[in-house]
């Protein structure tokens, strides 16, 4: 008997047909003799239907009060998702309760809209186990210090799913979800794209930090912290597969560095058109100016991503950096009526139609050569970079939007991501 963690995302509980369809899987598992713990997500588009409601009466505020309604709002979605499921369960003639997130608790701090989650009181979820229960837990969300109700940021009940998991010391987390694991990327994009069968921890990580929606970050990194043995995998295989096929299915996240992931330099690419980029022309190449320009901005809350000085000419350099594009009026705001007088530039610029992709790869590490690679991929579909960004594991460019599905088909077919990588 194992203890296991499922998570079902938004479309996988689309409608109540598809409900059905995780409550026999489920119960599929408890037959096999696990013990269960089932986390979903909102029925597919009920958090944007749910937010939309709240724009409407308040398009533009982010006040600390709008913020709270928000979450008091959005959570509602994942609350009717597990009363759901555990009905469906309960049909299924598998006993099962439902809880919100403040009713395990799950302890969050007070950042609205994007809540870390700081502890889970899982003795309640355990009793439940103990009694023979399925145990679903609405995703998505939390409880702060002072009882206000907290959400994970969008994408976030990967993230519920992955803590549970950690918390609970669970044999596994599996996130099921509609593409039948990670693949070299978005195969809405490229439809040659590969499914991998493994994905380094790292690899994961990057690709979720660069914009992958496959996994929320901070479920990547809860899993790196906490050891939890993760598999992204499809939930629109039929419920009745065998259990020991469907476990080895989709993609796992693997914790070991072997030779067989050395030898693929790029695992995966991964986009993001959230981002927008801003300049400040002509400012005084002098010491102190980047500070000068990017604490204002760090004071305002506001997230910096890639930064890109030029040299300078006659004493005066161009100082860009790109920012979360739903930052974007704030920071030019912030600019144009600040920071630019500030540092007598002689011209403030953004543009909000850029995006950034990455390729992404432990064997970079040991390989030379791959940046020019991507630049040449390209250079020859005449693609102008804009700004470019490395660590170890990955190369970013920042290129102008129109080029995004281009460039990601390219890079894609450059390092020969069709293929079966050798190992792999
Ligand atoms: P869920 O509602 O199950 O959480 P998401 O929509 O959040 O599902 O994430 C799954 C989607 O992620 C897929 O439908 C796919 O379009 C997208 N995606 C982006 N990058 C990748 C990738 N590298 N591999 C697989 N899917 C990806
Ligand atoms: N329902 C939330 C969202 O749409 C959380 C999730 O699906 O993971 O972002
Ligand atoms: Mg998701």
């Amino acid at each position: 008997m194992a203890l296991i963690v499922h998570k079902y995302g938004g479309t996988s509980m689309g409608s109540t047909d598809r409900i059905r369809n995780v409550a026999k899987r489920v119960a599929k598992w408890v037959r096999a003799g696990h013990q269960m713990v089932v986390v979903p997500s909102a029925m597919s588009g009920e958090t944007n239907r749910l937010l939309g409601l709240a724009k409407e009466l308040s398009p533009a505020s982010t006040t600390p009060e709008v913020m709270r309604e928000l979450d008091m709002i959005a959570a509602t979605g994942e609350q009717v998702s597990v009363g759901l499921l555990a009905i469906a369960l309960q049909a299924e003639g598998v006993p099962s309760v439902s809880y919100t997130g403040w009713q395990v608790p799950v302890s969050t701090d007070s950042s609205y809209t994007k809540a870390r989650i700081e502890s889970i009181d899982d003795k309640r979820v355990r009793e439940d186990l103990a009694a023979g229960r399925v145990v679903v837990v609405a995703g998505f969300q939390g409880i702060d210090a002072d009882n206000n109700i907290t959400t994970l940021g969008r994408g976030g009940s990967d993230t519920s799913a992955v803590a549970i998991a950690a918390a609970m010391k669970a044999d596994e987390c599996l996130i099921y979800t509609d593409v039948d694991g990670v693949y070299t990327t978005d195969p809405r994009i490229v439809p040659e794209a590969r499914r991998l069968h493994t994905i380094s921890f790292e690899e994961m990580l990057e690709m979720a930090s660069l914009g992958s929606k496959i996994l929320q970050i901070r479920s990547v990194e809860f899993a790196g912290k906490y050891r939890v043995p993760l598999r992204v995998l499809s939930s629109f295989t039929p419920w009745d597969i065998d259990i020991n096929e469907e476990a080895k299915s989709g993609t796992l996240i693997s914790f070991e560095e072997d030779e067989k992931m050395e030898q693929a330099v790029v695992s995966g690419i991964a986009f993001n058109r959230d981002e927008a980029k801003v300049t400040l022309l002509g400012v005084p190449d002098k010491p102190g100016i980047a500070f000068q320009i990017l604490g204002p901005v760090a004071e305002a809350n506001i997230d910096i991503d890639v930064i890109i000085q030029n040299v300078s000419h006659d004493g005066k350099t161009d100082f860009s950096f790109t920012v979360h594009r739903n930052d974007y009026a704030r920071t030019m705001e912030l600019l144009q009526n600040t920071v630019g007088p500030a540092t007598n530039a002689a011209k403030v610029m953004g543009d909000p139609k850029i995006c950034k992709v990455s390729i992404v790869g432990i064997g970079m590490r040991s390989h030379v050569g791959v940046a020019s690679k991507m630049f040449r991929a390209l250079s020859e579909e005449g693609i102008n970079i804009q700004m470019i960004s490395t660590s170890e594991i990955k190369t970013s460019v920042v290129i102008d939007e129109k080029y995004m599905e281009l460039a990601v088909r390219a890079l894609h077919k450059a390092f020969d991501l069709d293929q079966e990588q050798a190992g792999a």
